[in-house]
């Protein structure tokens, strides 16, 4: 079996959001594409600390811990961070879930962010927060956008001296998680950007 395979068995295994919050843009990240994303970054960058901004239920965090990343989950709800913890156990990672607003978060020494943030939908500019605050606390980033974003994400890492180094498109299923979605499917396009400071 592969080794994407195998890290994506582990991932199934992850409970998502009891009462997702619709104005926290609570989705979880399938696990397909977690488990891309965590080797992805395992082949291209070293082991290192790794901050989660909106860590949820755990599901980046745990898949980047299962390559072999020390990860930091940030996560403003309580609830989720209390799934996200169970979900670690029963995988067998230990990675470390902070409640803290994204907004507030200080960090000594930069490292690697990781993110699927709130696509900005519900309130705007939710996702500007997120990434002002991945290139402040960040050297490397790894970040989930909705399809059509480059423009917008260009534009932000030319202001705060970052570059894209990589952009990988995907058709990911979304599970039916709000009573206004009609299908229990829908199949979205993401696109996943890798940034480092210049
Ligand atoms: N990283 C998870 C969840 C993504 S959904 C996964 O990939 O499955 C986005 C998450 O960001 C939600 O859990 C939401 O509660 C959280 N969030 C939204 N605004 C936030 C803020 N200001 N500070 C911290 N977390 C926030």
């Amino acid at each position: 079996m592969s080794v994407k395979r195998s890290l994506e068995i582990e991932l199934e295994k992850l409970e998502g959001f009891r009462n997702p919050k619709l104005w926290l843009e609570q989705y979880m990240t399938p696990p397909s594409l977690a488990a891309e994303l965590a080797i992805n970054a395992s082949l291209i960058d070293n082991k290192c600390n790794v901050i989660d901004l909106g860590s949820g239920t755990g599901m980046l965090s745990i898949a980047f811990e299962l390559v072999g990343f020390r990860c930091i989950g940030v996560e403003i709800d309580p609830n989720a961070i209390s799934i996200a913890r169970l979900n670690a156990k029963r995988v067998g990672v230990n990675p470390n879930f902070v409640l803290c607003d994204v907004k507030m978060l200080n960090v000594k020494r930069k490292c690697m962010v990781v993110m699927n943030p709130p696509f900005g939908i519900q309130r705007r500019h939710a996702d500007r927060i997120f990434l002002n605050k991945a290139f402040e606390v960040g050297n490397v980033i790894y970040s989930i956008h909705s399809a059509g974003s480059e423009e917008f994400i260009e534009k932000l890492c030319e202001k705060k001296d970052f570059k894209i180094t990589h952009l990988w498109k995907y058709l990911i299923p979304l599970k039916r998680t709000y009573k206004f979605h009609e299908k229990e499917f829908k199949r979205i396009a993401v696109e996943v950007y890798r940034m480092e400071r210049r």
